[in-house]
């Protein structure tokens, strides 16, 4: 099997070349940092297996994000190495070609984007830029070429070609390759910092070049003190490499004066900050309410309509007809069906956000957004890339926690992590609609909106807190760069909302229905293990009763919404269906009418319904979350988030609640006392240490 790495800077077309040659569909986005972690794909042609790995965006060896760091892991490692550079950025995108040369990997040079760079009049001699860099360089197209095309140009080069016949993966790289320096180029600068290093340092050639590159050797000594003088020669180095990367491409390629890539005459208005952000803030409300008050409920009445016609009606008529069993019937209707329409519901909001999402990133926008943001989100120790990660967060937590490696350092990190649950998730949107349409009928909008803005502010006045205490971050390791203006790929942007709606589904549908099946079963079975239908009389109702005094003070002291909280700790999608199956409904709108009445098991006042909203918005999203949370951040940050946000969702359902049953005077007292409570916090956590390894160099 051949295994080909496919390498370069973040948004030159990887994950597309990839996607076009493996046939798969992978997340491309016309933003920085969309792939984080690598890829893989096996594909077969003409009987031989090739491997395909898609490598996250990596800048330069001397890494600067988590992503970096996991390419620069597998390019130090692997051979048979394809960089993908962006015809319009070649003199960037060549850095990380010149450490590769300079530490003596091989590589195949494949330029893309060539249309654009053909469009805005820009010229390449592509002759002489292969002379130069001494590697034969192609042009392709990521978006059309086939695997038989690539794998042609692959065949044909000499970098792959002698390997390609011994059938092995291996290249052999080892010291006496490195001290053969002329092999690529003749890298007379890189001899002055080699030298400078070993007049401090007893390192050889080989050592050197690897610390230059920011690969300092595990068995070295003194390993702080030569970072820490690379780093100081590192701003002359690099100005170094530049240099000769200007020498490479000087007539090899005409740039039209005036060109920038990225930057478009529309730039002009959509950079101006008060200008975006009115247009962001009104496109994103906006398309919240059409899709989820709006088409999305259309969608889901078809869905469901047309689920009951096709399976659900025929099969309880079969069942009413040839059973007499009210359990198994009730089972079926109550535990299994509720399950299969709740995940029916909201499938078509979820893609619809989804494709939303995908429409901002792939027009640029969402760069630009970053762009505007990036000051002030400096204020709340964040950075402009945070802004990706929130609204992935507004999609699914899991995913938007994944996303955080794209940020610069640690801190950031872990705080985007840590606040990333507060950005309300699709999965929430359900339930808020559900309750808000039920006690705040024209209102329900402006409540579900206002709900969104709470998360909002309670993440950025989170990220503050942090920034002032555990997570300082320093402003700003920002790398600025956004991608250009496109027309929108309706197919593709189409084609990946389905895929990330049924991605969901895939892997909702599993928890949600034997959750689903668990809850009903526990509800209607007494502790003598008789069936039930009074569920006041079940074993959940039982527990739930038992700790729902805990629940007194925010007004959710009912065992039917103490259990949904709890099956809520699982995943927000299963609050409705616990609840419809609580209160024995089958559809959304006898759900809405049966919260209203007292006499339903489950039941609100407008003010508990205010108080339960602020709740689901505030505290654990869901198990898949906590699980990838405490993977991204350790287990002492893992505990402090999710210690934090029980607690937040707690205390403001509290103001909340107190706010609308005793009025404002109390709830104002409520918050301050909150606020004593927070200061005390932050003193307290002002004096936690750093976790060992956080991100000092001592560490490293
Ligand atoms: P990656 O970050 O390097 O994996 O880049 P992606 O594959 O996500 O692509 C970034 C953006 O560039 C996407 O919007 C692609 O549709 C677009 N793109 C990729 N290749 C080409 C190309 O050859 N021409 C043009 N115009 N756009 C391209």
């Amino acid at each position: 099997m051949f295994k080909f790495i496919i390498a370069g800077n973040p948004n030159v077309g990887k994950s597309t070349l990839f996607n076009s040659i493996t046939k798969s569909s992978e997340h491309t986005g016309n933003y920085h940092g969309v792939t984080v972690e690598e890829k893989s794909k096996i594909v077969k042609f003409n009987n031989e297996s090739y491997q395909f790995v898609d490598l996250p965006g990596i800048y330069s060896l001397n890494c600067n994000s988590f992503e970096e760091e996991v390419s620069k892991t597998q390019l130090l490692k692997s051979n048979n190495i394809i960089m993908l550079l962006d015809a319009n950025s070649l003199r960037k995108n060549l850095y990380l070609c010149l450490q590769l040369s300079e530490m003596n990997i091989n590589y195949k040079i494949l330029i893309n984007n060539y249309d654009y760079f053909k469009k805005n009049k820009n010229e390449i001699d592509v002759n002489l830029l292969n002379k130069n860099l001494k590697n034969e360089v192609e042009i392709v197209n990521a978006k059309k070429i086939k695997l038989q095309e690539f794998l042609k140009i692959i065949k044909n080069d000499s970098v792959f070609s002698s390997n390609y016949n011994k059938k092995t993966e291996i290249f052999k790289k080892n010291e006496q390759n490195l001290n053969n320096l002329e092999n690529n180029f003749n890298f007379d600068y890189l001899k002055k910092y080699i030298n400078l290093v070993k007049n401090k340092f007893n390192l050889t050639d080989y050592e050197i070049i690897h610390a230059l590159n920011g690969d300092i050797l595990p068995n070295l000594q003194k390993k702080q003190e030569i970072f820490d003088y690379i780093q100081q020669i590192l701003p002359d180095l690099i100005a170094d490499r530049y240099k000769f990367i200007d020498n490479l491409l000087e007539k090899a390629i005409k740039i039209k004066s005036g060109f920038c890539y990225g930057y478009s005459k529309f730039d002009k208005i959509l950079l101006n900050p008060i200008f975006m952000l009115i247009f962001f803030v009104f496109t994103f409300f906006a398309s919240i309410y059409i899709i989820f008050f709006n088409i999305g409920p259309l969608f889901s009445d078809f869905l469901i309509n047309i689920f009951n016609f096709l399976i659900a009606t025929p099969f309880l008529n079969f069942l009413y007809s040839t059973i007499d069993n009210i359990w198994v019937i009730q089972f079926f209707e109550g535990g299994v069906f509720s399950s299969v329409t709740t995940v029916l519901s909201f499938l078509p909001q979820v893609t619809l956000l989804f494709i939303f999402l995908g429409v901002l990133e792939d027009s640029g926008l969402i760069g630009r957004l970053a762009f505007v943001l990036d000051d002030f989100l400096s204020a709340f120790g964040l950075n402009g890339k945070a802004i990706y990660i929130m609204l992935l967060g507004f999609g699914c937590n899991t995913v938007s926690t994944m996303a955080t490696r794209s940020m610069n350092t640690k801190e950031l990190k872990i705080k985007s992590a840590i606040i990333n649950p507060y950005f309300s998730c699709m999965a929430r949107l359900p339930i808020f609609v559900i309750i808000a349409s039920a006690f705040f009928s024209k209102y329900a909008y402006f409540v579900v909106a206002g709900l969104y803005v709470l998360g909002i502010v309670v993440a950025l006045v989170m990220s503050l807190i942090l920034n002032k205490t555990m997570l300082p971050t320093k402003r700003n390791d920002f790398l600025l760069e956004f991608a250009p203006l496109r027309g929108v790929e309706f197919k593709r942007v189409l084609k990946l909302g389905a895929q990330n709606g049924l991605d969901m589904l895939k892997r909702i549908f599993g928890v949600v229905l034997t959750v689903g099946i668990i809850v009903w079963i526990l509800s209607h079975t007494k502790f003598n293990l008789q069936f039930t239908e009074a569920i006041t009389d079940s074993i959940l109702f039982f527990f739930a009763d038992k700790i729902s005094f805990l629940f007194a003070p925010i007004g959710l002291n009912n065992a039917g919404i103490v259990s949904a909280l709890i099956v809520g700790l699982m995943a927000k999608e299963l609050i409705v269906s616990t609840i419809s199956i609580t209160n024995s409904v089958n559809t959304n709108s006898a759900l809405i009418s049966s919260l209203t009445l007292s006499s339903s098991v489950v039941h609100f006042t407008p003010a508990s319904a205010l108080s339960f909203l602020v709740f689901i918005l505030l505290y654990c999203p869901c198990m898949s979350n906590m699980a990838v949370l405490k993977k991204e951040v350790g287990g002492f940050y893992f505990a402090f988030a999710t210690l934090s946000q029980l607690t937040i969702a707690y205390l403001m359902s509290f103001v909340v609640y107190l706010a609308c049953t005793k009025g404002a005077m109390l709830s104002i007292l409520a918050a301050v006392i909150i606020a004593a409570i927070v200061a005390s916090i932050i003193y307290i956590s002002k004096k936690i240490k750093h976790p060992k390894c956080l991100s000092c160099n001592k560490c490293k």
